[in-house]
């Protein structure tokens, strides 16, 4: 069963000579329970791609279904929904610095305006299994980035979403600190069941968790393999 699909999508920022293709007719198929990575250089489209998984960015022309439900033709309303089944993390964590870390991993289910017994009951456990239970009173500028990181993550998986997307998740974080998080994430991955999808220019963190790899190269997905195949191919 395929949960996340491109189909022949195109991103053109700006128009007329200022025109910019960051994705070209790209299609990208991942299916339930894979850890897909893609990996490109700077300005290869990365961040496009996966942007318009959640159509934080909108593709130009092109198609993309999360969990059979296609995304490009909602209206705004069913879409805000939808968007509850696809978490995110970012590069810089994008905590906000007046919140607890409980009152962060909160802040979705409030938006959803859920009933704070029962956001209690969510959050709590989010706490327990991103290893922040004794954290949960302390600020972000109180934390290191790899808890930051914990914060977003529960945050991310507050909805309970069947999709992760990881915009480059452990670039600002050292080589020890990157391999704790991307083990909570494989973890996730295995307990949860979730999809997860990731953009990186890492090479390790493809090695390190990925299933399946595809590479980008100025806007067009140029190869995809077992992360196994892709790096012993000549
Ligand atoms: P990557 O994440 O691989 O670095 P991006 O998706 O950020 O690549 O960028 C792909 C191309 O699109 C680059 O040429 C970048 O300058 C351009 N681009 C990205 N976002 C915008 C934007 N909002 N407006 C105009 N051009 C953009
Ligand atoms: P990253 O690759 O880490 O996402 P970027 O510097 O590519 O960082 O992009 C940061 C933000 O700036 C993104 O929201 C992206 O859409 C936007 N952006 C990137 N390139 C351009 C550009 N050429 N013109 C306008 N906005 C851009």
């Amino acid at each position: 069963r395929i949960m996340i699909a491109l189909d022949n999508v195109s991103k053109i920022y700006g128009s007329g000579q200022h025109a910019i293709t960051a994705l070209k007719d790209v299609n990208l198929h991942v299916p339930q329970g894979d850890i897909h990575g893609v990996i490109g250089l700077s300005g290869a489209g990365k961040s496009t791609l996966i942007r318009c998984v959640n159509l934080l960015e909108r593709p130009t022309t092109g198609h993309v279904s999360v969990d059979d439900q296609e995304l490009t033709a909602l209206d705004r309303a069913t879409l805000n929904r939808a968007r509850h089944g696809i978490g995110m993390i970012f590069q810089h964590f994008n905590l906000l610095t007046s919140r607890t870390v409980f009152d962060n991993v909160a802040l979705p289910l409030e938006l959803m305006r859920m009933d704070k017994n029962t956001i209690r009951e969510r959050v709590q456990p989010l706490l327990d299994l991103t290893g922040l239970a004794d954290k949960a009173d302390s600020y972000p500028a109180e934390l290191s980035g790899g808890q930051k990181q914990r914060v977003a993550i529960a945050r991310a998986l507050a909805s309970r979403p069947k999709v992760l997307l990881c915009d480059e998740a452990t670039s600002a974080l050292d080589p020890q600190t990157t391999s704790s998080i991307l083990g909570l994430l494989e973890d996730i991955n295995r307990r949860l069941g979730l999809t997860i999808l990731l953009i990186t220019h890492e090479m390790e963190v493809v090695k390190s968790i990925c299933h399946r790899v595809s590479l980008i190269s100025d806007g067009e997905l140029v190869e995809e393999a077992e992360v196994g195949d892709f790096f012993t191919s000549p």
